[in-house]
């Protein structure tokens, strides 16, 4: 049996009628930027993310840059950020000319909310936490926080749609929420694309002006701004895909509970699991001492794995000059060096969850 560490092609073979017409009818229309696909897509998802308004840019990485604008970040600021995540969660803050501060994160691999409290300087400004792996950061104790030393909230959603702390949504806590819809996350396009929620009017309207060269009417330019639409073919694509995120979520959540039953006892340790929460599982991470180990024998079995992600980001060589260590961010660089991402996608069989951990008991049984 081999098993892949995602499988879009089996989404994709799952609604091809259904996608393949979308796609086709945006063609024929030749509704390519923007439009009323992207426009029918803010609605519907707005309504999802519960917030008064959504609106869609060309990538996850645009929409945080974009919502840091929208929040006045200068040159100088400091916003707080976790130092597991990826990349882009740091460098729209560095790229804006304003300082990336990394604290390390939990157990449950987000952001720590007393880290946050003991990084906060004259210079702090905002923090953004990130829902890693579709486990929701601990937003009330972040918010407390933040409440206290008025900073702006950013919650960065890209791994997370649809995940709960408590009954709440994630993108409901914070001032405003980034996703991103790149193929392989929860709700993928068939291409780069992304978006912003918010309940601040002000952000909104800020936020999709920016994205359109700053004209809230055509050959009306209030400010300068950048070109980040999501166009037609994404939009088309993640209409028909929304109808199904709930179903794919339970079926993530499925796959994990299967993991939970089938892997105590087969030398890994498995993700926390605490409080009410909808964990919404992009990825399923477990750690062990031989993690690159593991990977090579379940490779040899056919089976493909992910790390998520090898190096903490203040440890990367663009934060060199920064001058931390290992021993700054011990949880982060600790589960850096044991975390394993398995396969999860909605498709996946129990019989192909007891492939995987049956590989995982003979690697170290053997
Ligand atoms: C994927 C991702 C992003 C960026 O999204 P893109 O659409 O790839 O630009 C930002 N933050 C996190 C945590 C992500 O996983």
């Amino acid at each position: 049996m081999t098993i892949p560490f995602v499988d879009l092609r089996a989404q994709y073979e799952r609604y091809r009628d259904e996608l393949d017409a979308a796609m086709a009818n945006v063609m024929a229309e030749t509704a390519f930027i923007s439009g009323k696909h992207a426009a029918a897509f803010e609605q519907a998802f707005a309504k999802y993310a519960q917030r008064d308004h959504a609106i869609a840019c060309a990538n996850g990485t645009d929409s945080l840059e974009v919502l840091l604008d929208c929040l006045g970040l200068e040159a100088g600021d400091e916003v707080i950020v976790p130092a597991l995540s990826w990349i882009s969660t740091s460098e729209v803050v560095g790229t804006r000319g304003a300082k990336p501060v990394f604290v390390d994160i939990d157990a449950s691999y987000t952001l720590d909310p007393a880290a946050l409290e003991a990084a906060i300087t004259e210079r702090t400004v905002g923090v953004i936490p990130v829902h890693l792996y579709g486990r929701p950061a601990n937003m009330p104790a972040i918010m407390a926080v933040a409440e206290t030393h008025e900073l702006w909230v950013l919650e960065d959603c890209a791994q997370a749609h649809g995940a709960e702390w408590n009954g709440q949504r994630i993108a409901t806590f914070g001032d405003c929420a980034s996703f991103s819809f790149y193929p392989g996350k929860n709700l993928g396009a068939y291409g780069d694309a992304g978006g912003m929620v918010t309940n601040d009017d002000a952000i909104a309207r800020v936020a999709r002006m920016i994205c359109n060269h700053g004209q809230p009417q055509k050959h009306q330019h209030m400010m300068e701004g950048r070109n980040s639409r999501m166009d037609g073919l994404q939009a088309a694509v993640l209409n028909v895909k929304l109808q199904y995120i709930e179903t794919w979520t339970e079926e993530r959540r499925q796959v994990a509970n299967w993991y939970r039953e089938l892997l105590p006892g087969s030398g890994v340790e498995l993700p926390v699991e605490d409080g009410n929460h909808r964990v919404v599982y992009h990825l399923f991470v477990v750690q062990c001492d031989n993690r690159n180990g593991l990977r090579d024998h379940l490779k040899a079995h056919g089976i493909s794995t992910g790390i998520h992600y090898p190096t903490p980001l203040p440890l990367m060589p663009c934060y060199a000059a920064f001058g931390l260590s290992a021993a700054d961010f011990p949880v982060a660089a600790r589960a850096c060096d044991r975390m394993l991402s398995l396969p999860i996608y909605p498709e996946m069989t129990r019989d192909m969850v007891a492939h995987v951990a049956e590989h995982i008991r003979s690697f170290h049984a053997g």
